[in-house]
């Protein structure tokens, strides 16, 4: 018995995923800040928060909000529970189609997720989901470039609260211009490389923004953002 991913209902059809009920509550995000993808009513160049602060990545969007039922499909896919990944590699390749086809993408990095909530998790959710995506697009993922350490606080300058909320972790540069990364042509220095950063949720847009920034202090020119799903919430 086929029944939808979401709600579990008996589907007639074997070519859905989704019952109808559900495909018409999708929360998919339709005007956005052009910049940032955060969701506005109206279709905008550049939100407010953009304005006064941009991020260090480009161009970022998520095409839906983090909201039922996407939730639920995002937790099961995390806890790698999602027997079927189809309906989220249609919808980040339509993503990346209608937002990223024309920016000549030559490589997706996904965020790194620390080495504890992998082995929980059994995966990585993003690279799982730039590896989707790359199957359908035949853009390289670029494996090995961004990882995360774990930065060891300066105890006394910083206080208890401070050490729990600023980053614990810094993400380091390697191999972005290794051998095997890029065809021949592209080789020929980091800012040839336009990077489409890819990630399940995007929040605060915190960690990708520390990405972005080291990626373009490594001299990457273009970096992207593209995201299941984002949180209204401004960053
Ligand atoms: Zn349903
Ligand atoms: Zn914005």
């Amino acid at each position: 018995m086929i029944k939808c991913k979401l709600c579990f209902y008996p589907l007639s059809s074997l070519d859905s995923y989704f019952c109808y009920d559900c495909l018409t509550r999708l929360p998919y995000i339709t005007t956005h800040c052009e910049s940032c993808g955060l969701p506005t009513n109206t279709q905008l160049d550049m939100c407010g928060h953009c304005q006064k602060q941009p991020f260090a990545f480009d161009h970022a969007f998520s095409p839906f909000e983090y909201k039922p039922p996407i939730q639920a499909l995002i937790h099961q896919f995390k806890a790698n529970q999602l027997a079927n990944l189809k309906p989220l590699q249609a919808w980040l390749f339509s993503a990346y189609y209608h937002h990223f086809r024309h920016r000549k993408i030559t490589g997706l990095i996904a965020i790194p997720s620390s080495r504890r909530s992998m082995i929980r998790r059994g995966h990585a959710p993003a690279q799982t989901l730039a590896q989707l995506l790359s199957q359908r697009t035949h853009i390289p993922v670029l494996p090995n470039v961004l990882s995360k350490r774990w930065l060891v606080p300066n105890q006394k300058q910083q206080t208890k609260r401070s050490r729990q909320t600023a980053h614990q972790f810094k993400f380091h540069i390697e191999r972005l211009h290794a051998e095997n990364q890029l065809p021949h042509r592209q080789r020929n220095s980091n800012q040839d490389h336009r990077i489409l950063l890819i990630d399940d949720v995007m929040t605060t847009g915190g960690s990708a923004n520390e990405a972005a920034k080291h990626l373009k202090a490594a001299g990457v020119h273009q970096v992207d953002l593209l995201t299941i799903a984002r949180t209204p919430m401004n960053h």
